[in-house]
């Protein structure tokens, strides 16, 4: 354990260097906002990322960027997880299998906010969007990604919060309530795989950070106000990195 680390408390990781050295993480939403972010910061530490999303051209840049600083080369997997089906899914998984023949970390971090709208008026359609890309096509990928996590020696899924998924709070819809679930599936997870396997499944709230989608949920504030994504990545490496281990079933706070 990192003597600097706080058992209960990631806020304060030192980094050590090299501290992803040799793992394959995968990073779902890795083309920009904290994907990237955590996508460049891992490479950083000397993991090799599989970048997934759907904008292809987003994804090749964020390669560009980590090749051209030396870091190990990353995969790119263009995925769409409103509308892939098994198919995708599946090739993914046999790829990775090829490729590495295991998986040391899986971020879920891909996310959409839907509409700030009263549960009343709250448009069904957009209801089972949210619903489906921040919760179902997690539960898909954890799922199929199993087997490959069980042939890691030290393999963490770290499942992406909010406070609303803490806390419900008027108009946050079926974002807040995606993000209870993803409470709820990464409690039931870690409670499953904890004692049979070398899986520890965790949940992080990033807290307000300068993104798109802090843009589109608070467009009257100023940007300045929030932390850019770099800067709140000591969590993120904190569970992704072997100090962690042996931490299963918590949700963290990145702020
Ligand atoms: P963002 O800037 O909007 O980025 C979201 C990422 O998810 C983008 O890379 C986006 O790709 C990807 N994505 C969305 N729909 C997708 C789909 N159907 N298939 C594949 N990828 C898809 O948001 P962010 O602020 O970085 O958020 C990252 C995570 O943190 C989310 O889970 C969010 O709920 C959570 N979070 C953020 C904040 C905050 O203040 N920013 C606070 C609490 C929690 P495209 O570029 O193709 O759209």
């Amino acid at each position: 354990m990192n003597p600097a680390m706080s058992s209960t408390d990631p806020r304060g990781y030192t980094v050590p260097d090299g501290l992803l050295r040799e793992r394959v993480i995968l990073v779902t939403g890795a083309g920009r906002g904290i994907g990237k972010a955590a996508a460049l910061a891992f490479a950083a530490h000397g993991a090799s990322v599989v970048l997934l999303g759907r904008n292809a051209q987003q994804l090749e840049d964020v390669h560009a960027t980590i090749t051209a600083a030396g870091h190990p080369e990353p995969a790119i997997a263009v995925m769409d997880l409103a509308r892939s089906l098994a198919p995708a899914y599946l090739d993914l998984v046999e790829q990775l299998r090829q490729r590495y023949g295991r998986l040391d970390g899986l971020l879920h971090n891909a996310g959409i906010l839907g509409h700030r709208t009263p549960i009343e008026q709250y448009d069904v359609a957009t209801w089972h969007e949210v619903l489906h890309v921040n919760l179902t096509a997690p539960f898909v990928l954890t799922q199929l990604m199993i087997p490959l996590l069980r042939a890691s020696a030290d393999a963490s899924i770290v499942f992406t919060s909010s406070s609303v998924g803490r806390r419900g709070r008027a108009y946050w819809g079926a974002y807040a309530v995606s993000k209870f679930g993803i409470e709820g599936l990464a409690q039931v997870l870690a409670d499953e795989l904890q004692n049979v396997s070398r899986i520890r499944v965790n949940c992080l709230n990033p807290g307000g950070t300068r993104t798109r989608m802090r843009r589109q949920a608070y467009p009257g504030e100023a940007p300045e106000a929030r932390p850019e994504p770099a800067a709140i990545m000591a969590p993120y490496l904190y569970l992704m990195g072997p100090d962690s281990r042996g931490v299963t079933g918590q949700s963290f706070d990145c702020q």
